[in-house]
């Protein structure tokens, strides 16, 4: 039994070393077959892993999905010597810019290098008025005086370039210069005389009371000095209310174009940048005159940079130029533009406010603010 049994002991390990072998069989082929599966599965090693190679110089680098190619974004670069070939629109309506109050610092983009190209005139547009037949009609209005020494300076270069403008006169800086001798001069020169209140206060703090004997005492000052009443008000700080406008019940100019002046042009922000750029007064005076007129600055707003375009590109006919004639660089950027629309244009005519609105038989109505010759916010 023993050997019977010892024989199917053996038997039975005989078939269990088979059943081990085939299993083993198995086995090996099942991890071969797993292995060859797994290899498919893998990445192919090849040359879309390796390094994009540029087989010649010109050859355009084209970022695809499977080679990720970082895409540098070109670093935003204030270029404020460029003069931009398109010269925005102005949109004075929308953002009044705040008289001479000097709230925001004025941060001009850094030092520019040369004279770039002379800007453009944006529109080439003349008078439809046959006696001003080819010209183009502009009013220049300055704000805030009279001032001795930069209004007469001023008046001195509008009459060096037979030039008539309006000056929008504060009550009280008349009544510091004796006589009034500023007004009178002006008036008598054939500019014309705007009622810019009696002394300047900001008109949205005030009473309707207060408005009207800002608006009549004025009046009544220019009245005495020049004989005449004042036909236009300009309102300090820009109020523009319909409320505004029928309480003051005068035809109300605003403008399209502003230099800045109030910005860039005072001692302390030309002190300020000589000393920054080390140039002498003089130099950095006539340094941002230039920029003004003719390549642009920039200012900040709320830590944004905003674009100012040059005066000189975006003068055309029927605009409003807003100056102050409080100080002596305005005169001088005065007489370079001027100067310049002379050499380069020839046919710029610079008119009182009334005549400039009246020029293209456009009435002028109180309670209307005029922004250009075209552009108003009728009276409701
Ligand atoms: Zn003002």
């Amino acid at each position: 039994m023993s050997s019977s049994s010892g024989k199917n002991n053996i038997k039975i390990s005989g078939r269990f070393a088979v059943f081990l072998a085939v299993a083993l069989a198995v086995i090996a082929f099942l991890t071969v077959m797993i292995i060859i599966v797994s290899k498919k599965d893998a990445p192919a090693p090849g040359p879309t892993e390796g390094p994009v190679i540029i087989t010649s110089p010109t050859a355009e680098i084209t970022p695809t999905a499977d080679v990720a190619t970082p895409t540098e974004e070109p670093t935003p670069t204030l270029a404020p010597t460029e003069i931009p070939t398109e010269v925005p629109t102005p949109t004075p309506t929308e953002v009044p810019t705040p008289e001479p109050t000097p709230e925001p610092t004025p941060t001009e983009a850094p030092p520019t290098t040369a004279h770039p190209t002379p800007p453009r005139v944006v529109d080439g547009n003349t008078s439809a008025n046959p006696a001003y037949e080819g010209k183009r009609l502009v009013a220049l209005t300055f704000d805030d005086g009279p001032q001795a020494g930069s209004t007469e300076y001023m008046l001195d270069v509008l009459k060096k370039h037979n030039a008539k403008a309006t000056f929008f006169v504060v009550g009280n800086q008349m009544a510091y210069e004796p006589n009034g001798v500023l007004t009178t001069r002006a008036a008598a020169e054939g500019h014309q005389i705007g009622n810019h209140s009696y002394s300047h206060p900001n008109f949205g703090k005030l009473t309707d009371e207060q408005i009207i004997e800002q608006r009549d005492k004025n009046n009544a000052l220019i009245m005495k000095l020049t004989g005449k009443p004042a036909t236009v008000f300009r309102v300090p700080g820009g109020q523009r209310s319909a409320h505004m406008r029928s309480l003051l019940a005068m035809p109300i100019a605003q403008w399209d174009i502003d230099p800045l002046d109030w910005q860039f042009f005072t001692t302390e922000h030309i002190t300020k940048y000589a000393k920054q750029n080390g140039m002498s007064y003089d130099e950095a005076e006539s340094r941002l005159i230039d920029m003004i007129l003719f390549e642009g600055v920039y200012t900040t707003l709320d830590g944004e940079y905003i674009f100012s375009p040059p005066v000189a590109g975006e003068m055309k006919h029927g605009s409003i130029l807003l100056f102050h004639d409080i100080y002596p660089a305005s005169a001088k950027a005065v007489d370079r533009l001027l100067t310049y629309l002379e050499e380069t244009y020839g046919n710029f005519v610079y008119l009182t406010f009334d005549e400039f609105i009246l020029s293209e038989n456009e009435a002028i109505i109180p309670g209307t603010i005029y922004y250009n010759l075209w552009r108003t916010t009728p009276s409701s």
